[in-house]
């Protein structure tokens, strides 16, 4: 089980490679935004939006498939979904520079 979900902001806890073609790791105690998380095979797998994971087709994940053990980090803010709209309202002033 995790309690983590799409937008939270969660710190990297682990960033030891599980498998040799674990290239691309998140760095230790960094904090990331979670893109999304499923489950995977009784665990979960997460997905960032700052970092692409290893792809098991190779380089960085271009099928939108692969992501890291939600082991590997630990949830430490969940934004007001209140916030979250508040800062993606678009500006439409316009702009009277000059
Ligand atoms: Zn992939």
């Amino acid at each position: 089980m995790t309690d983590i979900t799409a937008g939270d902001i969660v710190r990297c806890i682990d960033d030891t490679p599980s498998r040799p073609a674990s290239r691309i790791m998140p760095d230790l105690n960094m904090l990331y935004v979670v893109a999304g998380v499923r489950p995977v095979g009784g665990g979960h797998s997460v997905r960032l939006r700052e970092l692409a994971p290893s792809c098991h087709r190779g380089g960085a994940c271009g099928c939108g498939r692969c992501g890291w053990d939600a082991r590997r980090f630990r949830r430490v803010y969940r934004p007001d979904p209140d916030l979250i709209a508040s800062l993606l309202r678009p500006i439409c002033e316009p702009c009277d520079a000059g």
